[in-house]
């Protein structure tokens, strides 16, 4: 791999090509931005490695990105910004030993729907898919769970680029220490380039979302919590309500909201009326428990 840096150049599948000058970044929340020196969208382990080492050589930090969906400066660098977007898909799904093994830079939407054709999933996951698998992990990212841990609890193996450019594999069995840390590794130990997942046969989940007062949440947290598979509570601020969420298996048939119904409630309700109410609160701070008052019911 060359190390010369051309500004703007790019390549056949028009990701930029390797020591590209960078633009500032942005993570997806829009609070935290840097300006990397240069960024790197490595198509292979072995071109990761040369970009680490060449890093190194230069007196850089090297930084993996997932999807910049930290809220935190932790994906933020003012070194070499590395990609993820040709480091994705599914290498390899294992029925004997029930595991999926992805790229690192694979969006856990991807990674579900392919589960699904197979008719698998992960064991639990946090409240959106958006995310890269190595980004996810590398935070701990989770859900609820009464049974059932993080994302990084789910991992059976990761292979990774450590800072002199070798490439690692590791498990519970092989560099276990190593791999003890590497599954919420911060992005501070190492480059994940893939990961091994364990699998279950995919299940449905039944929701149940019910508003209840803060003191009924607060005084039957612990039945709500043992008699759920997954139970959660957001509390409205100035007033005594709280929406609930209880997840749990079900043999089904499934009973999905309509497209209507659903838009409505996700998107109209929950995105764009619940966004605008939030920019009038902050735009105008007295006003704010009412709002609350209002939200809460609605
Ligand atoms: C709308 C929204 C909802 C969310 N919901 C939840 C939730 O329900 N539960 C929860 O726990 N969190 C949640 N989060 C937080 C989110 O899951 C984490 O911030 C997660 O780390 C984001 O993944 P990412 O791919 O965007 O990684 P980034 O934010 O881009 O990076 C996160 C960290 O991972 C490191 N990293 C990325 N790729 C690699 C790699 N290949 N090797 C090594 N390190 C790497 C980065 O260096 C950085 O340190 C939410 C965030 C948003 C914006």
């Amino acid at each position: 791999m060359s190390g010369t840096t051309t500004a703007g150049r790019t390549g056949p599948t028009g990701a930029r090509r390797p020591g590209t000058a960078s633009a500032p970044w942005r993570n997806w929340a829009g609070n935290v931005s840097s300006r990397p020196v240069r960024e790197e969208s490595p198509a292979s382990a072995e071109e990761l490695a040369e970009v680490v080492r060449r890093a190194a050589e230069d007196g850089l930090r090297v930084k993996t990105v997932g999807t910049g969906h930290s809220f935190t400066a932790i994906a933020a660098t003012d070194g070499v910004l590395v990609r993820p977007g040709l480091l994705t898909g599914i290498r390899r799904v294992d029925r004997e030993s029930m595991t999926v093994t992805v790229e690192s830079g694979t969006p856990l939407k991807r990674l579900n729907v392919a589960l699904a054709r197979e008719g698998l999933s992960l064991t639990n996951m946090g409240d959106i898919m958006e995310q890269t698998v190595a980004g996810a992990v590398s935070t701990g990212t989770h859900g609820t769970g009464r049974d059932s841990a993080s994302i990084a609890a789910q991992i059976r193996g990761l292979e990774l680029v450590t800072a002199d450019g070798r490439l690692l594999t590791c498990s519970e069995k092989e560099n276990p220490e190593i791999f003890a840390a590497a599954r919420i590794g911060l992005g501070a130990l190492g480059v994940i380039t893939a990961i091994t997942f364990a699998v279950e046969p995919v299940f449905l989940l039944t929701a149940r979302e019910e508003p209840m007062s803060f003191d009924r949440v607060t005084a039957e947290f612990d039945a709500l919590h043992a008699e759920n598979e997954h139970f959660e509570f957001y509390w409205f601020p100035h007033t005594d309500n709280c929406n609930t969420k209880r997840n749990n298996r079900s043999a089904g048939p499934a009973a999905p909201l309509g497209r209507v119904g659903g838009w409505i409630e996700d998107e109209l309700l929950s995105n764009g009326v619940f966004q605008l109410a939030c920019s009038l609160g902050r735009a105008v701070p007295p006003v704010i428990p009412a709002l609350a008052k209002v939200s809460s019911r609605a």
